[in-house]
């Protein structure tokens, strides 16, 4: 899918629609101290069963994107929806 690199949308910071340069998100490193983990090494201690395993289904051909919107008046970062499935994102300069 391409989108275009600059699109004027919705900016909650300003209240109004302005210019805004179109990014993906970059991956951050994980903590060893997220929140799943966290809950995975309280379930470990002391008496009681390993955790059982999420059902294994069908995995999905698709990974979700995660588009940031910047502004380019007040600079402000934010996203629209929480991303959507695509086999492939590409930003097309206008
Ligand atoms: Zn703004």
């Amino acid at each position: 899918m391409k989108v275009p690199n600059k699109v004027r949308v919705f900016c909650p910071t300003c209240k109004k629609h302005t210019e805004h340069t179109v990014e993906l998100a970059k991956k951050r490193t994980r903590r060893s101290t997220a929140q799943g983990q966290r809950r995975f090494l309280r379930k470990m201690l002391g008496y009681g069963s390993f955790p059982k395993e999420n059902p294994k289904g069908r995995e999905k051909p698709t990974k979700k994107v995660d588009v940031r919107y910047k502004c380019t008046v007040c600079s402000k970062k934010h996203m629209r929806g929480k991303g959507f499935r695509i086999k492939k994102f590409e930003l097309v300069r206008i």
